[in-house]
């Protein structure tokens, strides 16, 4: 939500990774820069994270900074992949506060730039986060059966709803902003992150325009890979699949005995000495295993947890006299000024 009370401008920043887009960036620039002037009444800040691009992109976005003052441009070390070229620009805001929201969008036209600013104007409405929802995605039949498949099993089994047909096109309310770098996972499904942090969320529903250059940065590997840290990173039911086949494989192996005690009695003459023995040893065996695999799947869920070392929760608002106590893994947020006895989004 905007800050009502803040003198001054608001301040949107544009975090937009780069991965061999050469070919498409002034266009994309040329665009981006069209769309918000129609809001001159706001601060832009471009935040180009080049994420080892092996074309020019890196030369080419410096060229865009020296033109515009406006542009700031990280570069990473080697491909990190989307997630983490994201997450690098998220912390630059953050840490040093540079905007009050925040737009992620692609910088290969995909996400039309014009559509960021309707979801400024959701956000200046009081929503925190406006995510762009695929009305159509021109696709191939390939990558929409995937892509549905993906989603219904996620909506099967993760611990949070995660919006369908969403991408990493979003704003984030500033506040949302430092709750995302607080979680430092390194599996990162960040779309998952912002719907587990929570807030006013809402989706504006878009039309996916198609690549204007260049190629998908997403080849199938890399795809199948973001795939299992959505599903991994926000359920442990797989592990607790196991348990559950233990069980039902041990109800059958008790089947199984009043079966086999039926044959040993009533048909003697059909049964192999000691059959009887292994074939319920066998099952009961088998059961009881999946079923100790899972306690033990129970206790690694656990520690999975732990470790993820999320923040247990986030708070949207103080209401109190005095200072707001801070946690020490971020920097508190500005205050506003004028609220007296009201205070916004301090962590911990
Ligand atoms: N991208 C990135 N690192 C990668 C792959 C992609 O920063 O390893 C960027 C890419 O430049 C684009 C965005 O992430 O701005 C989305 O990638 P892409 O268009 O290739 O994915 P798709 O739209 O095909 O899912
Ligand atoms: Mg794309």
């Amino acid at each position: 939500m905007p800050d009502p009370t803040d003198s001054g401008r608001r301040r949107v920043a544009y975090v937009l990774p780069v991965y061999d887009e050469a070919d498409g960036l002034a266009a994309f620039h040329a665009a981006l820069v069209e769309a918000t002037a129609q809001r001159p009444d706001l601060d832009y800040e471009f935040v180009y994270v080049d994420d080892g691009s092996r074309d020019e992109s890196l030369e080419r976005l410096l060229g865009l900074r020296a033109d515009d003052p406006r542009v700031t441009v990280l570069s990473l070390s080697r491909n990190f992949g989307h997630q983490l070229a994201v997450t690098a620009g998220l912390d630059l805001v953050a840490e040093e506060g540079l905007a009050d929201a925040v737009v992620v969008m692609d910088t290969d036209l995909q996400d039309p730039p014009r559509v960021s600013l309707e979801m400024i104007a959701m956000w200046e409405r009081g929503v925190d986060v406006v995510y762009g929802q695929r009305r159509t995605r021109r696709d191939t039949f390939f990558k929409r059966t995937t892509a549905f498949a993906f989603y219904w099993t996620l909506s099967r089994l993760a611990s949070i709803e995660i919006p369908r047909n969403v991408g990493d096109f979003r704003l984030m309310d500033r506040q949302v902003v430092a709750e995302v770098a607080r979680y430092r996972e390194h599996g990162r499904f960040l779309r998952g992150i912002v719907a587990h942090v929570g807030f006013r969320q809402e989706a504006l529903l878009f039309d996916r325009d198609e690549r204007r250059a260049g190629e998908s940065g997403y080849p199938l590997r890399k795809m199948l890979s973001f795939a299992g840290h959505g599903i991994l990173g926000f359920s442990t039911a797989p592990l607790r699949l196991i348990s559950r086949l233990g069980i039902a494989i041990s109800l059958l192996s008790v089947l199984m005995a009043l079966y086999v005690v039926y044959v040993r009695v009533f048909q003697p003459d059909q049964t192999v000495p000691g059959w009887a023995f292994l074939a319920v040893g066998m099952f009961m065996l088998g059961g009881i295993q999946l079923i100790m695999m899972g306690v033990i799947g129970m206790y690694l869920g656990r520690v999975y947890i732990e470790a993820q070392d999320r923040p247990l929760y986030s708070l949207a608002l103080v209401a109190r006299d005095g200072p707001v106590p801070s946690g020490p893994s971020t920097p508190a947020p500005r205050r506003p000024r004028d609220l007296t006895d009201t205070d916004r989004g301090a962590p911990r």
